[in-house]
């Protein structure tokens, strides 16, 4: 079976009420080709009012979660909790995260066992920065940020992954990799994958993330290895249509 191709959409710590429900109405009412899953992922804070507005079958995602059930972690956000409020995706290890907040790989693969193990489905941030790709590191900090979220996974696990591949050097700077790059590097994650099942690696969508635009979505599409993408500044205009639409 082909891999859905699969659209995210991170609004990050942007919007308020009545920014987040015209956005929310503009995907709802817009012409969304049937066969793109799409995820959205407001700030915490709009995550019920997004999933009350959003039509059902778009998925809300939270943009992070903790990795222990409860207690005294003041300013986190439980797996329990997005259950109850029935948010089925959080994101996980995305690079601002990651390097703002020092989150390192083994934190992420907790995170993403947590939220496996509570039901929820992740999508998985991986990338490089632009001082490891030019040392021609991409491919082992990208297996070695996949290795520790293999070491806590079953390999059945993986079925509720999408991994989000993100340089950091495009993320949000304009500064998109070319078709090629995304391409060579999703392969190298592909082959990678079939160290753990050649199913998991058939399967598993890898998406690209970092200044997808309106612009530059659809030659990414095309490549065999791109099933999607995690758009951050474009998700909150209404060219994310468009990016939803990009196979069409
Ligand atoms: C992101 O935040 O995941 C992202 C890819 O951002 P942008 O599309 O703005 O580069």
């Amino acid at each position: 079976m082909p891999r859905q191709f699969f659209v995210g959409g991170n609004f990050k710590m942007n919007g308020v009420t009545d920014s987040i429900k015209s956005i929310v109405k503009n995907i709802n009412e817009a012409k969304r080709d049937p066969t793109t899953e799409v995820v959205i992922a407001p700030p915490t804070i709009y995550l019920a009012l997004t999933r009350e507005l959003a039509d059902p079958s778009i998925a809300v995602s939270a943009q992070n979660v903790y990795d222990k059930p409860n207690g005294a972690f003041t300013g986190e956000l439980s797996v329990e909790q997005l259950n109850d409020t029935k948010i089925a995706w959080t994101l996980v290890g995305h690079s601002e995260r990651r390097v703002l907040l020092r989150e390192d790989d083994d934190f992420v693969a907790r995170k993403t066992k947590a939220a496996i193990d509570g039901g929820l489905s992740v999508i998985l941030c991986i990338g490089e920065s632009l001082e490891e790709r030019e040392a021609n590191k991409t491919i082992d900090v990208v297996t070695k940020q996949l290795t520790a979220v293999a070491e806590r996974l079953s390999k059945e696990e993986w079925a509720k992954v999408v991994i989000a591949y993100e340089p950091i050097w495009a993320i949000g700077t304009g500064k998109v990799a070319t078709t090629a790059q995304a391409q060579e590097v999703h392969a190298a994650i592909r082959k990678w994958l079939a160290t753990i099942s050649p199913e998991v690696a058939e399967n598993t969508r890898i998406i690209y993330g970092g200044s997808v635009s309106d612009k530059n979505c659809r030659e990414l599409a095309k490549e065999n290895d791109v099933d999607g993408f995690l758009v951050g500044g474009a998700s909150l205009k209404p060219a994310f249509v468009d990016i939803i639409n990009s196979r069409l």
